[in-house]
């Protein structure tokens, strides 16, 4: 039997090429994107940030949808479909499967171009922290003041309302890529999800060094102001 060969093709129409949108390219992206979130779950509970189905985790898309984790997942497991792909807006209609702090991500997604993970984990140091008012002192070392830069605490507001969203967003508005959140835990924001992963804990170190200090009676000392800016200038936007 003859195969025609691609020499051959003079008869055969020539097809018209699509041209590739932003959903298409999300698509595309879904699988390496849901992988890296897969990754940084395992790798969050392996460092003993998580416990139960506490946290959850969103991406960006290429089109600016976002791929997040389900209500009630385990991030320390988390399989291809336990993820849903839901609109960015902070008013869009909610999947039924999505998370219920869906609000809260989209605040933060919001929050800039460059934000393209958020990661959201209540971690036992922090959650000291949050749930004690015991401040997290980001001047005590070099990683905290470059990672957590105008380290904010969020008000308290009930878990999975549009209140808590509005607060994340308002706690945003000063360029901060890292949040206490009240009596609940901490949001991190990244550029990529182990950003936000290893921004998470350097805010759990923080906290667990400041709580470990004040036990113990050791005063902390702040790096100084030229201090910070040298370090500022040598290492920002690295
Ligand atoms: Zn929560």
């Amino acid at each position: 039997m003859m195969v025609p060969s691609p020499h051959m093709s003079g008869s055969i129409p020539t097809e018209e090429k699509p041209v590739p949108t932003n959903a298409a390219r999300s698509n595309d992206a879904i699988p390496a994107l849901r992988a890296d979130m897969q990754a940084v779950g395992r790798s969050a509970f392996a460092r003993g940030m998580v416990w139960g189905t506490s946290g959850n985790i969103s991406g960006k898309l290429p089109d600016g949808s976002l791929l997040m984790s389900k209500a009630g997942t385990d991030l320390a497991d988390l399989a291809d479909d336990d993820f849903v792909v839901a609109l960015p807006g902070f008013d869009d209609v909610v999947p039924p499967e999505a998370t219920s702090e869906i609000r809260m991500h989209r605040a933060a997604h919001a929050a800039g171009d460059d934000v393209r993970c958020v990661l959201h984990l209540s971690p036992t140091w922090v959650m000291l922290a949050a749930t004690t008012g015991i401040a997290v002192p980001i001047t005590t070392t070099a990683e905290a003041h470059l990672m957590l830069a105008d380290l904010t605490r969020v008000p308290w507001a009930c878990p999975g309302t549009p209140d808590l969203g509005h607060a994340v967003a308002m706690g945003l508005t000063n360029g901060t890529r890292a949040l206490i959140l009240e009596g609940h835990g901490a949001l991190t924001l990244g550029r990529t999800p182990r950003e936000a992963l290893l921004r998470m804990e350097t805010l759990e170190f923080v906290a667990r060094l400041a709580i470990l200090a004040r036990q113990s009676g050791l005063p902390l000392i702040a790096m100084q102001p030229a201090q910070r800016a040298e370090v500022s200038e040598r290492y920002e936007g690295h």
